[in-house]
């Protein structure tokens, strides 16, 4: 007789591994051409929370049955009528929403059972974020570089920029270095380009041009920068908090700065700039700034599984369960690095921190690619193991 094969209940459930590891493909290709490729996500289909909610507004509620626990009620007496969640306001509003998309029609006996006065209509802001879940289009994308060594001094961008596009390396620009004490030619070139990846490949494996391999540094990163205000360019607070009519960059007038004609005055201290010219006297030293006084970093590489660009409201949350993520060890030592750097704007020092220990825990090797306020952290596996001594 055969005995009944026991199912390995982890297997079987997924649902019961909150966390699972991203797998790597085992023989992953060392060939360049995948390095901007994979800009897109990976299709996976949309899991069933991710159908749309929708959500009805009720008014002129009757005042004896707007509150919670009546208005609950009546709503659990319509028939064939299922709701996600309900809230009722002072006002004698409510919100009601659903997975129905019959909601409006299967609601409308509420005005022969409570009051004709009762006015039921599609929540619109709420149902088009649901409805058409537009991707989180970013229209900045900041540009990142590094720098290549010891490239000979007959080389120029035209070369480096026609080497790295055969390579399938994304590059929006490239120059050579001018030494700051002697303002000679250096043997450094900086390669500018916006695509992470692009950046990724150039720091882990370099780049092939007249049939040598050329090796890239991250630049220095400019340390902490000062937080400052994108309305009135004020230093020491952000422009949420706000109060003023937003000035043009320029000149400092309340008006549009794409139609700004006049020549540049800083509104910080009136020089021939622009507002958040990096050589403007008024511009706080870094190194006297405290935490809250420093803009906080940014970090342009979004984590595994990203969540949804909903609001903060309650109802959504109750409603909604926590969709399944992916954690990834990229993901924890970029959310390790923004952490500390949120604490600590010596970045200097929360970037070694943070690399030492994951060269230690993961076996990662960390870069970081500043441009202003963003960061592009690269992360790759460490080549050779490594041993630490335990002194
Ligand atoms: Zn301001
Ligand atoms: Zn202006
Ligand atoms: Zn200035």
């Amino acid at each position: 007789m055969e005995t009944p094969t026991t199912k390995n209940p982890r297997t079987n459930s997924p649902d019961e591994q909150p966390f699972r590891v991203v797998k790597r493909p085992r023989n992953r290709s060392s060939s360049y051409s995948s390095a901007c490729s994979s800009s897109s996500k990976s299709q996976s289909p949309r899991p069933e929370t991710f159908l749309p909610i929708f959500t009805a507004l009720i008014l002129n509620i009757p005042t004896k049955f707007a509150n919670q626990k009546d208005l609950f009620t009546t709503l659990k007496s319509l028939p064939s009528f299922l709701f996600l969640s309900l809230t009722v306001f002072r006002d004698n509003k409510a919100l009601v929403t659903s997975r129905d998309p019959d909601l409006i029609n299967k609601l409308k006996p509420l005005r022969s059972l409570l009051s004709e006065k009762i006015q039921i209509q599609l929540h619109e802001k709420k149902s088009k974020k649901t409805l058409l879940p537009t991707p989180n289009t970013r229209n900045h994308k900041p540009t990142f570089s590094c720098v290549a060594r010891s490239v000979d001094l007959n080389i120029s961008s035209t070369d480096i920029l026609t080497a790295l596009k055969e390579q399938n390396i994304e590059a929006k620009n490239a120059w050579r270095i001018k030494s700051r004490q002697t303002g000679k030619d250096t043997f450094l070139f900086r390669i500018i380009s916006t695509c992470p990846k692009s950046i990724d490949t150039l720091l882990s494996k370099g780049f092939k041009m007249f049939s040598r391999n050329y090796r890239c540094e991250p630049s220095q990163s400019p340390g902490p920068q000062p937080l400052q205000c994108g309305k009135c360019f004020a230093f020491g607070h952000n422009s949420t908090s706000c109060q003023q009519k937003p000035l043009c960059y320029r000149c400092g007038l309340k008006h549009d700065p794409a139609t700004c004609t006049s020549s540049p005055s800083c509104t910080n201290c009136k020089g021939k700039h622009l507002a958040f010219d990096i050589k403007c006297p008024k511009r706080p030293d870094p190194k006297t700034l405290t935490p809250s006084k420093t803009a906080p970093v940014k970090c342009v590489d979004p984590p595994a599984e990203e969540i949804s660009d909903d609001d903060d409201s309650s109802t959504e949350l109750t409603s909604n369960p926590e969709p399944e993520r992916f954690t990834r060890i990229e993901d924890v030592i970029r959310f390790t690095y923004l952490c500390m750097s949120s604490l600590n704007p010596n970045s200097r020092l929360v970037e070694d921190v943070v690399a030492r220990h994951a060269a230690q825990f993961f076996r990662r090797k960390v870069s970081y690619v500043m441009r202003g306020s963003h960061v592009h952290i690269s992360i790759t596996h460490l080549k050779t193991p490594k041993t630490f001594s335990h002194s």
